[in-house]
């Protein structure tokens, strides 16, 4: 009887959990970007190592954050990894929790913070598209752009996060050609976008989707993880060098299924390719 009943508040939860998370970023996972297939620009060395960045996103340091943050702390110590943490300027500097801030400072070591948006919000619509709404195919004008990548900077800036003032994940990977030379325009040196032109005209700035993109869900299936696994091979054979991985909070409300994603991928055989783990801006540093 109480099992019963255990059970289902479990399963209520779950469920309600489950709608949340779907309706916070449903349209990031099935909206395609908004320059569509183009060929993308690729971050390829004939260098025999490939670096492997796990990521976690949306984080605001709110203090829901915290036991996701403590498991990827967890994970990172036990696998020898680190994360980059896509942070939303905004919320993250106006309403941040001193005690999940608190987790992110004691372990800089494995801790990263990267761009991922002023407000992630849509200004014109409110969806979860900041640069480009994907389902109207409606540019966000110039000058709003600019004015969401300044003062997302410029946060940054103020809290002394330097990787975020240079590596910008663009959020739901969407956003147009004005995106990518505003955010030259103030410095950035690697933009993370889906279906970008092609590099031909040797921009300063390097535009990447070299992304394995880990379900929005609790619980990982084993056909998850093996599509994540098809996605990580499928970029090294294309001959890209510089992979993110990347997650979300969500994924660590039931550690198992992350970890053992986690395990997999760092035992992936790469035949005559060294992987190395590690903060995307150690990829920067290289180039
Ligand atoms: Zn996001």
């Amino acid at each position: 009887m109480i099992t019963d009943s255990v059970e289902r508040s479990f399963k209520l939860w779950f469920r309600v959990l489950t709608i949340l998370l779907s309706i916070f970023c449903l349209s990031c996972v099935h909206d395609k970007a908004g320059l569509g297939n183009k060929k993308h620009v690729t971050i390829k060395s004939d260098k025999g190592t490939v670096l492997i960045s796990f990521r976690l996103d949306d984080i605001t340091f709110s203090e829901t954050d915290k036991p996701a943050l403590e498991a990827a702390v967890y994970l990172a110590r036990k696998y020898n990894i680190t994360f980059d943490l896509a942070v939303i300027a905004k919320p993250f500097d106006s309403r941040q929790d001193s005690k999940t801030f608190e987790v992110y400072q004691s372990n800089q070591d494995v801790f990263e913070i990267v761009a991922h948006g002023f407000t992630h919000r849509n200004p014109i619509n409110n969806n979860n598209q900041e640069f480009y709404d994907t389902t109207v195919k409606t540019e966000v004008p110039f000058d709003i752009q600019e004015e969401h990548i300044r003062q997302m900077q410029q946060i940054f800036e103020r809290h002394g996060m330097p990787a975020a003032t240079k590596i910008f994940i663009l959020p739901c990977a969407v956003g147009d050609s004005n995106t990518i030379s505003l955010a030259q325009k103030y410095g950035y040196k690697l933009i993370v976008m889906r279906g970008v032109p092609h590099d031909k005209d040797k921009r300063k700035i390097i535009v990447s989707d070299a992304t394995v993109g880990v379900p929005m869900s609790v619980f990982l299936t084993e056909k998850d993880i093996s599509k994540c696994k098809d996605r990580f091979l499928k970029l090294i054979n294309s001959g890209e060098r510089e992979i993110e991985v990347y997650t979300h909070f969500a994924n660590y409300r039931n550690i198992e299924s992350v970890e053992r994603l986690i395990n997999e991928l760092k035992n992936i055989d790469t035949p005559g390719l060294k992987k190395k783990f590690g903060f995307i801006s150690e990829g920067l540093t290289k180039n």
